[in-house]
């Protein structure tokens, strides 16, 4: 007979024998996720005994995360600025870093909506949708588009939307960057892949061996999808229209300096928790 505390002590131990940071709470989170269960409920119902198939998914789930799968990936779900995605195999894991893109993105949305009662967003390499849906919770009278070359992305990115009662204002298009995309849009967002090729094998396993390297690879230097997006981008964005991008730490002046030439303005450029350079306006 297991019980739920058992159940969490155990995995906290083999995690952290394991040398995974924060072993207690992603027990906790792993096991309560599994289980159905609220933080509370997993702290509180420690004497709660598990049946043979709770405790059978429970097993394969910590042994999933022995081999660095992150918590959030063996769940398949993952929390993004107050809403609840799935994730998928040909996603990226939602990071709260791009929530700052969301947020800058935000204040230019609502005085377009302000001065025109709608506004057009498109998202470039949507992934989960992560980055349109949350803009679209916020302003409900904007239309979406989220683009990705993925089919797999596509589709997660449209249950995610389907399940937060978004579909109506979301479309999924695939797309290798612009290529199948028509029309103008008030703001472009887009979280492209900019780590440079050679740094990949460094990343931490979780990263690199969970999150799709379609989303993550940037090319040699890191930086051919801004190349790619800059290039085009001036055709599909409205005359007063914003782009946002995600950037990585060192790439601030590279990013300005291609999306400059390509002649775009840089009107914003914000840091990350970590004190990073990570977000680009223009
Ligand atoms: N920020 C991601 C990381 O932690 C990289 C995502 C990207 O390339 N867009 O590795």
């Amino acid at each position: 007979m297991t019980t739920l505390g058992a159940a969490v002590a155990d995995a906290r131990s083999r995690f952290s024998t394991a040398g995974l940071p924060d072993a207690v709470i992603e027990a906790r989170l792993l096991i309560g996720g599994l289980l159905g269960l609220s933080s509370t409920e997993v702290f509180t119902g420690g004497d709660r005994v598990l049946t043979d198939q709770e405790l059978s998914l429970v097993e394969k789930a910590v042994e999933r995360r022995l081999k660095r799968e992150p918590v959030h990936r063996i769940l398949g779900i993952r929390e993004f600025h107050g809403m609840e995605l799935l994730i998928s195999k040909e996603t990226l894991e939602p990071r709260p870093d791009t929530e700052i893109l969301v947020d800058s993105m935000l204040a230019y949305l609502r005085q377009i909506v302000a001065g025109k009662g709608s506004a057009r967003i498109l998202d470039l390499g949507t992934g989960t949708g992560a980055i349109v849906l949350a803009l679209l919770k916020e302003s409900p009278q904007a239309q979406g588009i989220g683009s990705d070359i993925s089919e797999d992305a596509l589709q997660t990115a449209l249950r995610n939307a389907a399940r937060l009662g978004m579909s109506e204002r979301f479309q999924a298009i695939r797309s290798d960057w612009f290529d199948a995309i028509s029309g103008r849009f008030d703001i472009i967002v887009s979280n492209p892949p900019y780590i440079r090729s050679d740094v990949i094998p460094a990343l931490d396993p979780e990263v690199r061996d969970f999150d799709p390297l379609t989303a993550l690879d940037g090319g040699p230097d890191g930086l051919e999808a801004y190349r790619a997006i800059a290039a085009s981008a001036g055709d599909f964005l409205e005359k007063d229209g914003v782009i946002g991008v995600e950037i990585g730490f060192d790439q601030k002046e590279t990013v300005t300096a291609i999306f400059r030439v390509a002649g775009f303005t840089l009107v914003e450029a914000l840091r990350d928790y970590g004190d990073n350079d990570r977000v680009l306006v223009f």
